[in-house]
C-alpha cells in the first residue's frame, strides 16, 4: 500500500539565507548589455519593477531536497490507483515523454521558416488527421490548450456561424443537460450565450420530450458529452442532434470522455458538428495541478472556414507542409503559434504506438474495468446506483452514498478520506450534481483486476465500519497521509496561496 511521507512542512522561502546561490547567471557580454539597456529605455518607467523580486536564496541541494520531499508528500498516477471520474487519470506511457526530449523536438522555434521544420509540421498534420478520423470530423485545429479552451473555441465557432448567417440576434440559447461538466455552462456565458438546462430522465440520459419543448428558433446549439458524466451512452443521440439541426442549431460534442469510444463510435456519425479532445486525458499527457494540456477541436466540412488560423496543410504539388491562413470566416487565433507542441507530440507517439486496434482495446478495457467495479460496488451495503442501475455503463459510473449518510451519518466525503487513508486516490465526489453523495469512479484501462479488487475491499471495509457503528474510526481519517482532515470551508474562504499572503497574515 502506498504511504505518503510526512516531511516537516517548510516553505522554500523559510530556508532562504542571504547570499546563498544555487545557480550562477552568466554575466552579459557587452553587446548584450547594450541591447538590454536599449530595450529597457523603451519600457515606460511606470511599468518597470522598483522592488527586488524577493526570491528565496538557496543552494542547489536545498532545492533538490525541497522538491523531492514535496513529491513524496504528493500522490499521482505513478504512485497508485487514481479513479478520479471524468478526469481519465490513466497511465501515461514513458515512451511518450521520451520523444519530447529528442533534440528535433526541443531545439526548434515557432518562428522558424516552415520549410526548416517540415517534420514537426508533418507530425501535427498527421495527428490532426488521425483525430479527425477518430471523431468523424473533417478538419482539426491543435491550437486550444485545454478542454475548456477547446469548448471556448467550439462555441465561438457556433457564434460566428450564426453571425455570418445574420441570425445572432435571435440565436441566443445553448442547451446543456443537468449532468454536464461545469465548464460547459461557463463556456456558454464566456461566449455571450445563455445556458438553458434540460433535465435528465430516470435513466440519466437526455429527456427527449424536455428537449423538444426547449428547442426553439432561439436555440444556437447544444453541448453534450456522450457517454455523459454518469457513464451512460445516449440511446437517442441521432434524434437529439436531428432536433437541434431542425432549427439550424449546431451540436457540440464534449470529447473529454473519448477514452470510452475510441474506434467504436464517432461523434460525427452521431450527428455532431464540433468536437473537442482532451489530449491530456485520453492521449498520454500526465495532468492535474494545471500543467500544460491540449484541447484540439474538430469540425465538419461546412464549419472548416471558421477554424482558428493558421491550420497546417499539405501541398501535394510541392510536397510541403505549410501554414494555411485562408479560412475566410476564421474566429482568429485562440493561442500563440500552433498549440502545446510537446503535448501534441505525446499524443502522436501514443496513437502511433497503439495503432487503431490498440486504441480500440484501450476503450474495451476501460469499459470492462468500469463495469466490473460497478457490478461489485453496488452490492455493498450503503452504496447505490441511482441512474442505470441494471444496465451496462461505459468508462465510468456514479455511486451514491446517500443511504450510508442517511442510515449511518457517513458522507461521500468521509468515504473519500477513508480511501486516502488506505493509500488510493479517491474518486471525484459531489459531481455530477444530480446524484446526492456522488462518488464518480473511472478506473481506466490501466489497472489490473487485483487493484480494482483492493479498491472494492476498501469500500466494503468502510461499509462494515459504518454498519457496526464504528463511525469514529472513519471520521478521523486520514491518519496515514501527509495531510489530515483540513477545514474545507476555511480553505475555500481564506486561502493562503503565496508566501506574501502568509507574511501578510502573520503580521
Ligand atoms: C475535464 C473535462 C472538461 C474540461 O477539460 P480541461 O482540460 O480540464 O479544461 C470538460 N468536460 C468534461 C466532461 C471533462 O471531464
Amino acid at each position: 500500500m502506498f504511504r505518503q511521507t510526512s516531511w516537516k512542512k517548510t516553505l522554500i522561502f523559510e530556508q532562504s539565507s542571504p547570499g546563498r546561490i544555487g545557480h550562477e547567471v552568466e554575466t552579459l557580454s557587452e553587446i548584450e548589455e547594450t541591447s538590454l539597456n536599449r530595450i529597457m529605455q523603451k519600457i515606460p518607467p511606470g511599468l518597470l519593477r522598483q522592488k527586488q523580486l524577493g526570491l528565496p536564496e538557496v543552494s542547489e541541494l536545498c532545492v533538490v531536497r525541497h522538491f523531492t520531499r514535496l513529491s513524496q508528500m504528493n500522490y499521482g498516477v505513478d504512485s497508485g490507483f487514481y479513479p478520479l471520474g471524468s478526469c481519465t487519470m490513466k497511465y501515461n506511457p514513458k515512451i511518450c515523454d521520451l520523444v519530447t526530449t529528442f533534440p528535433e523536438a526541443q531545439k526548434i522555434h515557432p518562428y522558424q521558416d516552415p520549410r526548416s521544420v517540415q517534420g514537426s509540421l508533418q507530425i501535427m498534420h498527421e495527428l490532426a488527421k488521425w483525430l479527425a478520423e477518430l471523431s468523424g470530423m473533417k478538419k482539426v485545429t491543435l491550437q486550444p490548450a485545454a478542454g475548456a479552451h477547446g469548448e471556448y473555441t467550439g462555441i465561438m465557432i457556433v457564434r460566428k456561424y450564426h453571425q455570418i448567417k445574420g441570425n445572432l440576434d435571435r440565436k441566443r440559447e445553448i442547451i446543456v443537460p443537468d449532468s454536464a461538466h461545469g465548464t460547459n455552462p461557463a463556456t456558454v456565458s464566456m461566449c455571450g450565450f445563455e445556458t438553458v438546462v434540460i433535465p435528465s430522465n430516470e435513466g440519466g440520459c437526455v429527456d427527449i420530450e424536455a428537449l423538444r419543448s426547449t428547442v426553439s428558433e432561439r436555440t444556437a446549439g447544444i453541448m453534450l458529452t456522450n457517454p455523459n458524466t454518469l457513464g451512460r451512452f445516449e440511446p437517442d443521440i441521432e434524434e437529439i442532434t436531428r432536433i437541434i439541426h431542425e432549427v439550424d442549431g449546431l451540436a457540440y460534442y464534449d470529447g473529454a470522455n473519448f477514452n470510452a469510444i475510441m474506434g467504436k463510435v464517432r461523434p460525427g456519425d452521431m450527428g455532431f458538428d464540433i468536437v473537442h479532445f482532451n489530449l491530456h486525458k485520453t492521449f498520454a499527457t500526465p495532468h492535474g495541478g494545471g500543467g500544460p494540456g491540449a484541447g484540439p477541436v474538430g469540425v465538419v466540412s461546412r464549419l472548416e472556414p471558421f477554424l482558428p488560423i493558421p491550420t497546417i496543410d499539405f501541398d501535394p504539388t510541392t510536397y510541403e507542409y505549410f501554414l494555411q491562413y485562408d479560412h475566410p470566416h476564421s474566429i482568429g487565433k485562440v493561442r500563440s503559434y500552433y498549440g502545446n507542441f510537446s503535448i501534441i507530440l505525446r499524443a502522436y507517439a501514443y496513437i502511433l504506438r497503439l495503432g487503431y486496434e490498440g486504441l480500440k482495446a484501450v476503450s474495451d478495457m476501460a469499459v470492462l474495468n468500469a463495469n466490473y467495479m460497478k457490478t461489485l460496488s453496488q452490492k455493498i451495503k450503503g452504496f447505490t446506483i441511482l441512474y442505470g442501475k441494471d444496465s451496462f455503463c461505459m468508462h465510468e459510473f456514479v455511486l451514491s452514498a446517500k443511504e450510508l449518510l442517511k442510515e449511518k451519518n457517513i458522507s461521500a466525503l468521509d468515504v473519500s478520506k477513508f480511501i486516502i487513508d488506505h493509500g488510493f486516490h479517491p474518486p471525484t465526489i459531489y459531481f455530477p450534481l444530480i446524484v446526492p453523495e456522488a462518488l464518480m469512479i473511472e478506473p481506466t484501462e490501466s489497472e489490473s483486476k487485483k487493484i480494482l479488487d483492493e479498491f472494492i475491499d476498501i469500500l466494503k471495509e468502510v461499509s462494515h465500519f459504518a454498519y457496526t457503528d464504528q463511525q469514529d474510526s472513519i471520521s478521523e481519517k486520514p491518519l496515514n497521509a501527509s495531510v489530515g482532515r483540513i477545514d474545507d470551508v476555511k480553505a475555500a474562504r481564506q486561502p493562503i496561496l503565496s508566501y506574501r499572503m502568509l507574511k501578510q497574515k502573520e503580521s
